[in-house]
């Protein structure tokens, strides 16, 4: 099977490949234009696969994308390229409006075009698998409700607003030109190869250099948990048997506050490296983030019950592997650190 995937070079994406390359016999061409969140560096141990391909290409690109679709002539598309952090969102808002809806709505186009030369039974094997957030639900104030499928759409921010106008997008091309897709909303995510910008890698390196470590509000903010690799599976069982114009929440019923996943990471920290003092003597509470949203947590129980699929890692065991793989790979954190700095100094948006 060829694989066309967007976003390959980031968090997620990366992650994804990595599964790719190591654990299937598919190829993949990783399709990214390397904005700040994505880096060479994180997907450098596939990069020598006979079966691995990047191209930096822009998902806004009309040509480039079509030429790509032409060339490599994908089975799966899987979309995960976007602007993704919910500060960056509010900071410059246009970035988000021009890749994650306008980027998904050329590259539909493009799946679409590609798709209608297609035979009839290359056209049975073809799918297009968006993958997008729970964040599109909005915020949950009931504590016993959870996001379902068919929850309304009530995104809070930019970044999730842009994210539900590509949902729409890819059901309304699914709808109108039977494009065969299908959408995954996903929860809040951790593991190897995140960017230091978000709440678990930043506490741990905070945490690690012994800086303050900032927590939104009261820190009484509730996410549902999953490690990137039970994502990972989830999107495979999805792009292999999720039926076509479906949706599925992926997530592990795994609800934290904030403050319980920074003060967690401080006592593993306590344990690895002993000071004479808690690393949660490096938390501080800073203004919270206009719109925060209180409570995510999705249902994922269509997936399970459908595909197969459930969580299988332990967010104890989990949490703990990304504390030491973060220790471990300072080469990493260093690099990706020093890119975002020098794009800080040439007055590039990060
Ligand atoms: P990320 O920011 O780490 O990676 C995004 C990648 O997309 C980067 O490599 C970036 O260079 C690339 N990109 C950005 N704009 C592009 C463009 N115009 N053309 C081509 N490539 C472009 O994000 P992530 O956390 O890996 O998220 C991946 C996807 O998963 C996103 O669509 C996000 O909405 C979704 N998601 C993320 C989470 C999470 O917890 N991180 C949870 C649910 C869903």
């Amino acid at each position: 099977m060829k694989i066309l995937l967007t976003g390959g070079a980031g968090f997620i994406g990366s992650n994804l490949s990595r599964f790719l390359i190591n654990k299937t016999v598919h190829k993949v061409l990783i399709i990214d234009s390397l904005s700040y969140s994505g880096n060479m560096e994180t997907i450098e141990d596939i990069s020598s696969s006979s079966r691995f391909e990047f191209l930096r290409a822009d998902i806004r690109d009309n040509n480039q994308i079509k030429d790509i679709f032409h060339s490599f002539k994908p089975n799966k598309v899987m979309h995960l390229a976007a602007e993704s952090h919910v500060d960056k969102s509010i900071d410059s808002p246009r970035d988000f409006i021009d890749t994650n809806i306008f980027g998904t709505f050329n590259l539909l186009e493009c799946a679409r075009f590609f798709f209608n030369e297609l035979s009839n039974k290359q056209k049975l094997d073809f799918k297009f698998i968006h993958v997008s957030t729970d964040e599109v639900f909005g915020d949950l104030d009931d504590s016993n409700t959870l996001f379902k499928e068919d929850s309304r759409y009530k995104p809070n921010s930019p970044y999730s607003a842009s994210k539900a106008s590509s949902d729409h997008l890819v059901r309304a091309w699914h709808k109108t030109y039977k494009l065969p897709t299908v959408i995954t909303n996903c929860s809040n995510n951790y593991g190897p190869f995140q960017l230091p910008e978000k709440l678990i890698p930043l506490t741990i390196l905070n945490a690690f250099e012994k800086k303050t470590i900032p927590v939104y509000g009261d820190g009484s903010q509730i996410r549902d948990w999953l490690h990137v690799d039970d994502h990972v599976t989830a999107l495979l069982e999805v792009a292999n048997h999720g039926t076509l114009g479906e949706t599925y929440n992926i997530g592990s019923f795994n609800e934290k506050k904030n403050i319980e996943i920074v003060s967690q990471i401080c006592e593993i920290l306590d344990q690895l490296i002993p000071h004479d003092f808690s690393h949660k003597n490096l938390i501080r509470f800073v203004e919270d983030r206009p719109g925060h949203d209180t409570r995510y947590a999705v249902d994922s129980k269509k997936i399970q019950r459908e595909l197969g699929w459930k969580a299988s890692i332990n967010f104890t065991d989990g949490l703990a592997d990304t504390v030491k793989w973060y220790l471990d790979n300072q080469k990493w954190v260093k690099s990706v650190e020093k890119k975002q700095s020098n794009r800080q100094r040439q007055g590039l948006k990060l």
